[in-house]
């Protein structure tokens, strides 16, 4: 039984998930990275969360602007 250095799409996308929460483990992100290279679809799934969180960020910077209005 070899232990498989890549991880899977499943365990990357949860990676790149939990790093919105959570500060990653060294070797969570290094695994990341290491899939990064073999893998078209994760890079493209982090780009999405990338992009979501900034309109999150924006959308939040909003709503503190606004908060006073009431
Ligand atoms: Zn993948």
């Amino acid at each position: 039984m070899t232990l498989h250095p890549f991880r899977t799409c499943r365990e990357v996308t949860s990676l790149v998930l939990a790093r919105e929460d959570r500060r990653l483990a060294l070797r969570e992100r290094a695994a990341i990275r290491l899939h990064f290279l073999v893998c078209k679809a994760c890079p493209v799934f982090e780009r999405q969360v990338l992009t979501m969180r900034n309109a999150l960020d924006g959308w939040r910077h909003y709503r503190e602007g606004d908060a006073s209005d009431d």
